[in-house]
């Protein structure tokens, strides 16, 4: 529910109607717009108040709470939040690029893709130690060994860090090594990672599962948020439909779907949504049209020799060619690079 204040509502006022819905059991978010204060009431059984909040001096008006996410809903905090990453905004002006091999697979060849991606224009690094594969006999990732290894490059570079995370009690592991902790599409309903990950400071992107849908990723981003932790970052990275000459659909429509029913930057994964690295250009300036906030995607020095998805890595040449048209693009639609 959400109680609408008069304009001009004294801190005073506001602060006595903060209190008592905090007396009862209420966790509150007051948010301040061109038209007025209000305050959001997040929980179940904000009706049981409604009586006595009507009846308070400087609300004027209760509207239902239409999501269940009011913390990640637009309704509750008009204002675009920007998630930062030491000096990399995201969520603003900018079109923030993050690059790299799907899984860190020595330390040649992490090292020479951080150099690939950052003489390119790529903001941040991407690359899984943790790899939730398909098949159990599938490259699992290096592990501990590969957060190292991004470390290094994070050092050497300068690139900020996004590696995944796949199980609660790896969480302080990664986050003590990685600048963004990644939430992949097979985890986006795992609730205890998704809490763990909300209960400690650093950014999460929080990737789409491949069978959910909008109002569900809100949720599962509303359980990192309700932990504790604002900064949370969407990716739309294709679903499952009953197409199968990609490796999924990309849901290009999601992005101004979710631009409209939350606050949260939204990005968009070319990559996983193609499958294949002949389209993945084609589909990340679509993304960049339609309003994302960043792209994530797969790039390797030797994609024919990757132990993960390099079917849909691109070539350093092919990422350089990428960059320069996302160049031009950007320009065209308001946006900077
Ligand atoms: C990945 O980013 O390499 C990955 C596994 O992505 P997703 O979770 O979207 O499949
Ligand atoms: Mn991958």
């Amino acid at each position: 529910m959400i109680a609408v204040l008069e304009k001009g509502a004294s801190l005073r006022r506001k602060a006595e109607i903060v209190r008592f819905l905090e007396q009862e059991g209420f966790r509150v978010q007051v948010s301040e717009t061109a038209e007025g204060a209000f305050v959001s009431i997040v929980g179940e059984g904000s009706e049981s108040v409604a009586e006595a909040l009507r009846g308070m001096p400087g609300v004027v008006e209760l509207k239902p709470d239409a999501p269940g996410y009011p913390l990640v809903s637009r309704t509750h905090k008009p204002e675009s939040t920007r998630v930062k990453v030491e000096d990399i905004v995201i969520g603003g002006r900018e079109v923030v690029v993050i690059a790299g091999p799907c899984a860190v697979e020595s330390r040649e060849q992490i090292l020479q893709a951080a150099e690939v991606v950052r003489s390119a224009g790529a903001r941040l690094l991407r690359g899984g130690a943790f790899k939730p594969r398909s098949s159990p006999y599938s490259f699992q990732g290096l592990g501990e060994r590969g957060l190292e290894l991004l470390a290094e490059a994070r050092d050497r570079t300068g690139l900020r860090v996004v590696t995944e995370v796949v199980a609660p009690e790896d969480v302080d592991l990664v986050a003590e090594h990685a600048d963004v902790l990644q939430i992949g599409a097979r985890n986006m309903h795992n609730y205890r990672l998704l809490s763990a990950v909300g209960s400690q400071p650093r950014p999460v992107l929080l990737k789409r599962g491949m069978m959910s849908t909008v109002d569900e990723m809100l949720l599962a981003a509303e359980y990192i948020v309700a932990g504790g932790n604002p900064r949370v970052i969407l990716c739309e990275r294709g679903i499952r439909t009953f197409e199968t000459s990609s490796r999924n659909t990309l849901d290009l429509c999601a992005v101004p779907i979710l631009k409209e029913r939350t606050h949260l930057p939204v990005i968009v994964d070319p990559s996983h949504a193609a499958g294949r690295r002949e389209w993945v250009p084609a589909l990340a300036r679509a993304a960049v049209a339609a309003g994302a906030d960043g792209l994530i995607v797969e790039v390797h020095p030797d994609p024919a020799n990757a132990a993960s998805d390099g079917r849909q890595s691109l070539t350093p040449d092919g990422f350089r060619e990428l960059m320069r048209e996302l160049g031009i693009l950007t320009t065209a639609v308001g946006r900077c690079m």
